[in-house]
C-alpha cells in the first residue's frame, strides 16, 4: 500500500519529520493527495540551487538504480527507511530501474545513500550531481568567425594564424548539412532567432499547442524539445548559453544575415537541462539523453562538465552508446582557477566518462595554441576545436549577435562536424562518424600529446 511506505517513512524519521515545519514546502504531502507534490519538490530544489549557485549536488534529490530482480517490498522498504517519496519524480526507459527520488525535508542526502547503499535491492545510490556552463564571460563583439576560416584576421585585438582554423569554407563546397538533428543539451534555445528559427528541430509526432501529448510519450506539447530542468514545455534559453551553443552547430547560412553555424542545415532541438545560472543536473541530462534516444536524434552537444560521476549517467550514455548516438562534451574549463586541467587526473563529466561515443572536446585559439583556460587529457580529450572570441546568436533579441569563450564554443563546432558527416554518409555507425572526425583532424603541436588525435577539427577533411 502505497500510503504505508509513507507512513513508514515517516515513522522511521520522526525527528527529521518534527524539523520539516520549517521547510513546509508540501514535499512530504502524500503523493496521492497531492498530486502537484513533484512542482512543490521542483520549487524547494530550485530556491536551494539560486540560495548556494556552488552546490555540488542536489540537497534535495538524488538518483538510485534498483537491482532488477529486486521486488516492491523490499524497495519500498529502502525507500522509506531512507527517508524518501514513494514515488520517483522520474524514471527513464533509457536506464531500466533507476529512479529520480526526492528525500523528506529535513532528511540529508548523504544519509539517504548511506542507507540506500546498505540495501539489498539497491544497485546504486548516488547524488544528482550539479556541473556548469564552460563559458567564459565577456563582452567582445567581432565581425570574423575565425574558426570557421582564419585569414590572419585580428580578433578582439589579438592578430591570428592564416590556416588556424577549421578550414569551413572549404567543407562548405561539399556539404553544408542534410538537416540531421542535434540535441543541444543546455540552457534552451532562442527558437524565434533569425539565424536559428529555420534550423530548428519539431517533434513530428506532436500537434503544437494543442493541450495533448499526441505522442504519448508523458510529455505535453514538447513541440521543439523540453525543458528538463523545471520539467515543462518550454525550454526557451534565459541564460544565453545555450543559443549562443546552437549558433555554432547550426545558425543558417547563406541567409545575408548574421553568422553560419558549421552545419547550415541541420535540426536544433531544444534540450533544456539548465537554469538560467547555467547550472546543470545530471537528472535532467539524464531526460535529454533518454529523450535522443526515443526520438532517434544521434548526435547531443554537451557543453559543460561537473566533477561529480554518476554511474547511472554512465549507463544511460552507454545505453545511447549501443543505439548508435554521439555525444559531444567540454573538456571543461580549468576549475575555480580557470587554468587548464589534466583530465586524465581530474576528471570532467560527462567528456571523461570512458566510452567510445564521446568525443570530449579541447579549445584552441586564432593562433593554433591551446587555450590557457582549455583542459586537456593525452588519454581523456579527444580534439581541439576554436573556442576563444567565438561570435554567435545571442539569447537577447533576434537579430542579437555575442562573442564568448570557452570548451563551450569549442564543442559545438564538433557536433556539428558530425552532423555533416552523418549527414552525407547516413548509413554510417557512431564509430565511423566519430572515427572519421578524429582522423581527419588537423594535427597542431599545442595538442600533441595533450589529446587523443593531438589535433584540431578540420571539417574540409571530415566531410570528404
Ligand atoms: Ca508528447
Amino acid at each position: 500500500m502505497r500510503t504505508g511506505g509513507l507512513i513508514t517513512a515517516f515513522s522511521v524519521g520522526t525527528t527529521l519529520i518534527a524539523m520539516s515545519a520549517a521547510h513546509a514546502a508540501g514535499v512530504s504531502a502524500p503523493p496521492t493527495q497531492n498530486k502537484d507534490w513533484r512542482q512543490a519538490w521542483r520549487a524547494t530544489r530550485d530556491a536551494q540551487v539560486e540560495r548556494n549557485p556552488r552546490l555540488a549536488y542536489d540537497p534535495t534529490s538524488l538518483l538510485v538504480r534498483f537491482r532488477t530482480d529486486a521486488d516492491k517490498a523490499c524497495i519500498d522498504a529502502a525507500k522509506a527507511s531512507a527517508g524518501l517519496h514513494p514515488e520517483p519524480i522520474e524514471t527513464w526507459k533509457l536506464v531500466p530501474s533507476a529512479e529520480h527520488l526526492a528525500v523528506l525535508p529535513g532528511v540529508r542526502v548523504e544519509h539517504a545513500i548511506k542507507v540506500l547503499t546498505a540495501s539489498p535491492c539497491v544497485e546504486v545510490a548516488e547524488p544528482d550531481h550539479f556541473g556548469s556552463v564552460n563559458v567564459i564571460p565577456n563582452d567582445f563583439y567581432f565581425s570574423k568567425l575565425w574558426g570557421m576560416h582564419n585569414t590572419g584576421q585580428s580578433v578582439y585585438g589579438n592578430p591570428g594564424t592564416a590556416g588556424a582554423d577549421t578550414d569551413a569554407n572549404l567543407a562548405w563546397d561539399i556539404t553544408t548539412g542534410n538537416n540531421v538533428a542535434v540535441g543541444v543539451c543546455d540552457t534552451g534555445i532562442r527558437r524565434t532567432h533569425a539565424d536559428l528559427a529555420a534550423n530548428i528541430w519539431s517533434n513530428p509526432g506532436e500537434v503544437p499547442g494543442n493541450g495533448v501529448d499526441d505522442d504519448g510519450n508523458g510529455r505535453t506539447d514538447d513541440t521543439w524539445g523540453w525543458n528538463f530542468w523545471s520539467n515543462n514545455n518550454n525550454p526557451t534559453d534565459d541564460h544565453g548559453h545555450g543559443t549562443h551553443v546552437a549558433g555554432t552547430i547550426g545558425a543558417k547560412g547563406n541567409n545575408g544575415i548574421g553568422v553560419a553555424g558549421v552545419a547550415w542545415n541541420v535540426k536544433l532541438a531544444a534540450l533544456r537541462i539548465g537554469n538560467a545560472s547555467g547550472t546543470i543536473s545530471t537528472s535532467a541530462a539524464i531526460g535529454a539523453m533518454d529523450y535522443c534516444r526515443s526520438k532517434g536524434i544521434r548526435i547531443s552537444n554537451h557543453s559543460w562538465s561537473m566533477t561529480g560521476y554518476n554511474q547511472i549517467f554512465y549507463v544511460a550514455i552507454n545505453n545511447c552508446r549501443t543505439s548508435g548516438h554521439i555525444l559531444c562534451a567540454a573538456a571543461g574549463n580549468g576549475g575555480s582557477d580557470a587554468r587548464g586541467d589534466n583530465n586524465d587526473y581530474r576528471p570532467a563529466y560527462p567528456a571523461s566518462y570512458n566510452l567510445d561515443n564521446i568525443i570530449a572536446v579541447a579549445a584552441v585559439d586564432n593562433d593554433d595554441r591551446l587555450c590557457s583556460f582549455s583542459n586537456y587529457g593525452a588519454a581523456s580529450v579527444d580534439i581541439g576545436a576554436p573556442g576563444e572570441t567565438i561570435l554567435s546568436t545571442s539569447k537577447a533579441h533576434d537579430n542579437g549577435y555575442v562573442g564568448m569563450t570557452g570548451t563551450s564554443m569549442a564543442t559545438p563546432h564538433v557536433a556539428g562536424a558530425a552532423a555533416l558527416v552523418w549527414g552525407r554518409y547516413p548509413s554510417w555507425t557512431y564509430a565511423q562518424v566519430r572515427t572519421r572526425i578524429l582522423n581527419s583532424r588537423r594535427p597542431i603541436p599545442s595538442l600533441t600529446g595533450k589529446c587523443t588525435s593531438g589535433g584540431c577539427l578540420n571539417l574540409n577533411n571530415a566531410v570528404q
